[in-house]
């Protein structure tokens, strides 16, 4: 059975452009709920941890200078088939062939700088959750209760 969290990082590039609030409006609208969420910004260690699978790709230097080049905004979300879901809601890598009503279209400015992390997997969004997450920092639905 599909789990039901997945990890979202919305980028430096929107973070700067003053994007958080309407990004964080169509997760909502969509039927995401925030179980966990902070803004911080990474260092070139933890942009490079991260995003390690891409390390032997052509464009992995610019992609740490670019994630740890200003903050971002870390969260889990919660929803039926989330991972799926989700990476249908952020559209494409390359905004050009991402389609209308997507994440990516709205606010992406680059392949590079494209505004939004979604995990691919429900392993990795676990991974990447408890990246940057203690369990004690997720909620359950009504908001209240501390997960174990
Ligand atoms: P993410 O993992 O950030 O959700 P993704 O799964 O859509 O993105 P990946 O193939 O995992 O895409 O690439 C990770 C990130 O590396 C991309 O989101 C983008 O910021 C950057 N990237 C990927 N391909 C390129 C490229 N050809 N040139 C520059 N940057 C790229
Ligand atoms: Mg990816």
């Amino acid at each position: 059975m599909a789990n039901n969290k997945t990890f979202t990082m919305i980028k430096p590039c929107a973070v700067k452009n003053g994007h958080i609030g309407a990004i964080l409006a169509k997760i909502n609208e969509a039927g995401f709920r925030i179980v966990a969420m902070r803004m911080t910004r990474l260092s070139v260690s933890q942009a490079e941890a991260f995003y390690g699978v891409h390390k032997e790709r052509p464009f992995f230097n610019d992609l740490v200078e670019f994630m740890s080049s200003a903050p971002v905004v870390a969260a889990i979300l919660e929803k039926d088939n989330a991972v799926e879901d989700y990476r249908k809601l952020i559209g494409a890598t390359n905004p050009e062939n991402a389609e209308e009503g997507t994440i990516r279209k709205a606010f992406a400015v680059s392949i590079q700088e494209n505004a939004v992390h979604g995990s691919d997997s429900d392993d990795n969004a676990a991974l990447e959750g408890g990246f940057f997450f203690a369990s004690s920092e997720s909620y359950t639905a009504d908001g209240i209760e501390v997960l174990d």
